[in-house]
Order: structure tokens, then sequence, then C-alpha cells
């Protein structure tokens, strides 16, 4: 049985990757300094505390637990909190991601997958946003982002580095079991905090804009179900392993719903109101972020079965009333 590397596993992607490669027969191992992880979500393998800029105990991980792989999470991924203050973006995601991947090399773990974003894209009216799209960030989340992005293919030119890079667009929904499920703290996400109001949790959800150039006159997402994204994860690490070359992918279904639209479907899926007040622009945001993209369809086979608003939902809801969700 393979073991992974899963920086995050303590996270809300992580966590959902690392119970996905259980499930395909390989033993996740989590390294995760739980400062926006959580303990009790390691769940499907070991548990290594540890932070990425600690070039010695990375070394002992992997010398203890000789992956055959790395799947690389963990990483600031605030907008806003980028926007105010870059620095801790460019140390903790670009820093960190070079110790992390100075130590696989040192270890021969050759086979790299990483989590990306489509924040690297930026804002480009009416275009298409492929994989060959170019990467104009607007903020220091998708330049950190890009930067990594940059370091792979570095090393990969040096090292022989071997990567997969997904490139998401708006990650939501939980495990269908609710065994894990999306928690951040502070939570800034769309869909949490949607439902945070439909329970009183929240007050109300402030929609942060309403005078985009969209139909109803807020910002277009293309939502993505957390458990299709480490679907793809595990396609992406076989790919590595047939030794196929390194190769970025889109993860988006194409489609693009709108803030309102989410709002809709949140009151249909509970059956419950919805309080909302407007509010003004966030700062960073783009107007519409949409894939256009099947690349990974195409090429790795990755078929989303569960990523329409109202499948994401009711499964965040279901995971939001399980009793392990708490605020
Ligand atoms: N959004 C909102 N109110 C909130 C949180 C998010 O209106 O309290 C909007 C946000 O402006 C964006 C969309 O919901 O258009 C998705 O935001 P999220 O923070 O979930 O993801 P992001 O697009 O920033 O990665």
């Amino acid at each position: 049985m393979e073991t992974i590397l899963v920086t995050g596993g303590a996270g809300y992607i992580g966590s959902h990757a690392c119970k996905a490669l259980k499930a395909a027969g390989y033993t996740p191992v989590t390294y995760d300094n739980l400062l926006t992880g959580w303990r009790d979500a390691v769940k499907f393998g070991p548990f290594e505390e540890g932070d990425l800029a600690d070039r010695a105990r990375l070394d002992e991980v992997f010398a203890s637990h000789r992956p055959a792989g790395v799947m690389h999470f963990a990483a600031l991924s605030q907008v806003g909190e980028a926007m105010a203050e870059p620095g801790r973006y460019w140390r903790g995601n670009v820093c960190a991601s070079l110790t992390l991947i100075e130590a696989a090399v040192a270890a021969g773990c050759l086979d790299f997958v990483f989590s990306s974003t489509c924040a690297t894209y930026g804002e480009h009216d009416n275009v298409v946003l492929d994989e060959s799209t170019p990467q104009l960030p607007l903020n220091a989340y998708g330049a950190s982002k890009r930067a990594i992005e940059d370091m792979l293919h570095d090393f990969e030119a040096a090292h022989g580095l071997r990567h997969v890079i997904f490139r998401y667009f708006n990650v939501a929904g939980a495990d269908p079991e609710a065994e894990v499920g999306e928690f951040h703290r502070p939570e800034t996400h769309l869909v949490p905090l949607l439902l945070d109001a439909v329970t009183g949790r929240r007050p109300a959800l402030t929609i942060h804009g309403t005078d985009y150039d969209t139909p109803d006159g807020t910002c277009i997402r293309d939502y993505v179900h957390v458990s299709d994204l480490v679907d793809a994860h595990v396609l992406g690490l076989g790919w590595l392993e047939q030794g196929k070359g390194s190769r970025v992918f889109n993860l988006g279904t194409g489609s693009g719903f709108s803030v309102r639209e989410m709002i809709d479907h949140a009151r249909e899926v509970t059956g419950r109101a919805v309080p909302v007040m407007t509010g003004p622009r966030r700062g960073g945001d783009c107007t519409r972020l949409v894939s256009g993209s099947q690349r990974a369809e195409h090429e790795l086979g990755w078929v989303p079965r569960r990523s329409d608003p109202g499948q994401m939902i009711a499964d965040a809801w279901r995971w939001h009333q399980s009793g392990h969700y708490e605020s």
C-alpha cells in the first residue's frame, strides 16, 4: 500500500482527500500545523504535526514514512486577508512551499499534486478561462499560487519533480457521509455562511456587492463539490504513477451561479428562509469565474457527480446538522 504525504490533511479539502486516498487503497499521512486545520478531521491515516517552514521536521517525516508522492493542500487562502497582509501569503504560501518542495526532492519523492486556484487567472471579461488563459492574479493569494506553479516547473526542469497542478474554481459541499466537512475559523466562504444564516448561527448573509455586470448584479462562480474535487486528485496521482507528463487541469464544471442563485438554492434545500443583507463589493473579487475547460474530463476521465448547487448545499447542510460542525 503506497503512502502519500498530505499537507493540510486536517483542513477542509485535505481531509476529504485523505478519505478518497484511503478508499483508493493509499495510506494518507497528514502533515499539518493545526493553525487552521482540525485534529478531529484526521480520520483516515497517520497524523504528523508540523509546519511547512520546518525543514528538519519535514525531513524526519519523509524519512519515516517514505511517501511515494505528495498532495500539497496546506495554504493560506483568504482573499481579503491576502489584500491586507500580502507578506503573510508570500511567506506562508510561497516560502513554505519552497521548503516542502526542496524536502520532497531531497527525499527522492518526485510525484507532486498541487492545489492551485482559478484566482491565478484574475479578471478576464468575456474570456473562456481555460488552462492557457494568461494568469494575471488580482491579489497576493492568486499571485502566491502562481509563483508556486512556476516553482514546480523549475524543479521539474532541474530535478525531475513530476507534478499535476489543479486550478480549483469554488469548492463547496461536504462528504456525503458527513464524516468530514467544511469548517474554517474565521469562515469567509459563501455556502457555510449561507447555512449559518439559515440556522441563526449568524444573523444574516451579507451579499458582497450587488452592482456587478451580471444579470442579477451579484458575482458568478463555478462551484465544484469537494468530493468530486478530491476524486480528481486521486486520478491526478494515477496520472503521475503512469508516467504521464506534468499537466495543469482546471477543476470546475463550466456552469456559473450567482450569489443570489445560491441563496435561492439554499432556501429550497433547507426549506427555510435565508436572512440576507446587501453590502459593498469585497476587495479582490472578480465578477465572473467559470471554467471553460473540459481537460480534466477528457484527459483524466474525471466525472463530477455531485457538483450541482442543490446537491452541494444538501451535503453541506447534512454536515452542518451532523453535530461535528460547530462554530
Ligand atoms: N460572498 C458573499 N458574501 C459572503 C461570502 C461570499 O456575497 O459572506 C460572495 C463572494 O463575493 C463571491 C462568492 O460569494 O462572489 C464566493 O465567495 P467565497 O468567499 O465563497 O469564494 P471565493 O470566490 O472568494 O473563492
